[in-house]
């Protein structure tokens, strides 16, 4: 389905008063993810417009997964039974200066948010590499972006509603709700139904943004901790070849003693001088802007602008996180692979994040580094390739992201997030029967 006839169907629901069911998608027209590589296994999609709704949705079905905006490129939010969308209730519910917090609607976007909170003089601390993406969706599988300063996108939820299996509504809070609430924010969508997110927000602020080529594998390899604190938000995009990091984003906050100083030379790479794209090859129409021009942060921080097709588009995602300590022999133990990673890849990018305390967060409690890798769109030969990159990086105890495709087994995954035992508990509270789980969650979460 092309992203028109997506938003005509969700513009038929929203004109409607109630829970609609979308049964109108032909077997032609199933309903993909993103990427276009997954194709959900129900066409029965309901949208709800308000909490109440919600409730009596999750009343009345015993199985059902809530579908984001649909940009995970595995089958954490896919269902057989039914999916319910939240994406008309999309609306800012309070902006609390004094509490320093913004509380939404569980449908919105970032992109919806983020110009809105700007208008308002605050900002979110950080954003991933696209602003499409639904907050609640991003929160639920950890999504993140970069600086080693930076916690992930869901270290800024402090409140969440939840609507449980029994269709009660109820409310966790980083103040109140403690270890709770810690499991909760990195849910996989399998706690219930969030239908509101409250966030920290911060005054905003302006970044710009520098792009450097050709940086010398060698330079990552003596330097890496001194180019990852240069600035506020370090990207390393690589396609493993030549022992070069292809691009450097470098964003950096226009403030004193953050602002960065951009000379010709960075460890060895170069100034660019025009607007890139990470994949160069590819046209940086769809980048936010470079060239050191100061911007708004929420057009600085992604790397995709709101309005264009992020990435490449026709691709599949994997991401692999490991503890900061072992960043120089993780990078280097992925570029041995280079022989089998580069036929099949678009781009890696290599991005740090500050530790966490989300008990499913693949930062729990360590600083992280995480590789993540952009592949053309071939699974017969990534599923090969896979198995083969989280050897390597198994020494390291690497994490995979909750939303990219992975063959970690579900034995390895108990052992390298420890909290997953708890984080089941945690789940029957709200979720008993298992309402809300479907083949991925069983499989990687609730085996055994
Ligand atoms: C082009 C592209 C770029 C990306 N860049 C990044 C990046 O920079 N960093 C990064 O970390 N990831 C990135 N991702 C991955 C992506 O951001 C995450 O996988 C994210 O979870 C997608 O959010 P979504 O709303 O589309 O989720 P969906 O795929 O729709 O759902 C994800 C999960 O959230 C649950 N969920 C969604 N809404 C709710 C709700 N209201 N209540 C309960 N559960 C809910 C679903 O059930 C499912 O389990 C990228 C993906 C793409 C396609």
């Amino acid at each position: 389905m092309n992203k028109r006839a997506f938003i005509r169907l969700f513009a038929a629901v929203i004109a409607s008063p109630v829970i609609s069911p979308l049964l109108a998608w032909a077997s032609k027209n199933k309903l993909k993810n993103w990427a276009g590589n997954l194709e959900y296994s129900t066409d029965r999609l309901y949208s709800a417009n308000s909490v109440e709704q919600v409730r009596s949705y999750v009343k009345k079905h015993s199985k059902l997964k809530v579908l984001g905006t649909r940009h995970c490129f595995n089958n954490i939010a896919d269902s057989t039974h039914n999916l319910l969308s939240m994406k008309s209730m999309d609306e800012v519910v309070a902006l609390e200066p004094e509490a320093h917090t913004v509380t939404v609607d569980a449908g919105m976007t970032y992109g919806q948010l983020c110009p809105y909170l700007h208008s308002k003089g605050f900002a979110l601390h950080n954003l991933a590499s696209l602003p499409h993406i639904s907050i609640a969706g991003a929160c639920s599988t950890a999504t993140h972006g970069s600086g080693e300063k930076n916690g992930n996108l869901a270290t800024a939820v402090s409140a969440l509603e939840l609507v449980t299996a029994a269709g009660e509504v109820v409310n966790l809070s980083r103040h109140q709700d403690g270890e709770a609430f810690q499991g909760a924010v990195v849910g996989l969508g399998s706690l219930g139904v969030i239908t509101k997110v409250t966030l920290d927000i911060q005054r905003a602020f302006i970044v710009r943004q520098h792009v450097y080529e050709n940086l010398p594998l060698a330079e990552v390899k003596d330097h890496f901790d001194a180019i990852e604190s240069s600035a506020y938000s370090i990207s390393l995009f690589t396609n493993w070849q030549k022992q070069l990091v292809s691009e450097v984003w470098i964003k950096s906050r226009v403030e004193e003693g953050q602002a960065f100083d951009a000379t010709p030379e960075f460890f060895g790479a170069k100034l660019a001088t025009k607007n890139l794209h990470p994949i160069a090859e590819l046209s940086a129409e769809n980048c936010t802007e470079q060239m050191g021009v100061p911007g708004p942060w929420y057009e600085r921080l992604p790397h995709f602008r709101m309005g264009f097709t992020p990435s490449a588009g026709k691709e599949l995602q994997s991401e692999y996180f490991v503890p900061r300590q072992h960043a120089v022999e993780a990078i280097l133990a992925v570029e041995r692979l280079r022989g089998h990673v580069s036929p099949h890849l678009m781009i890696s990018e290599i991005r740090t994040i500050a530790a966490d305390n989300l008990w499913l967060s693949p930062c729990y409690e360590q600083p992280s580094v995480s590789i993540h890798f952009t592949w053309k769109q071939d699974w017969p030969a990534v599923s090969k390739l896979l198995p083969l990159i989280e050897k390597e990086l198994a020494p390291f105890r690497a994490r995979p992201h909750w939303g990219k495709l992975f063959t970690v087994s579900p034995t390895e995954l108990k052992s390298i997030y420890r909290r997953l035992p708890d984080f089941i508990q945690l789940s029957k509270k709200y979720d008993p029967q298992g309402k809300f789980r479907n083949e991925f969650l069983s499989a990687n979460v609730f085996s055994g």
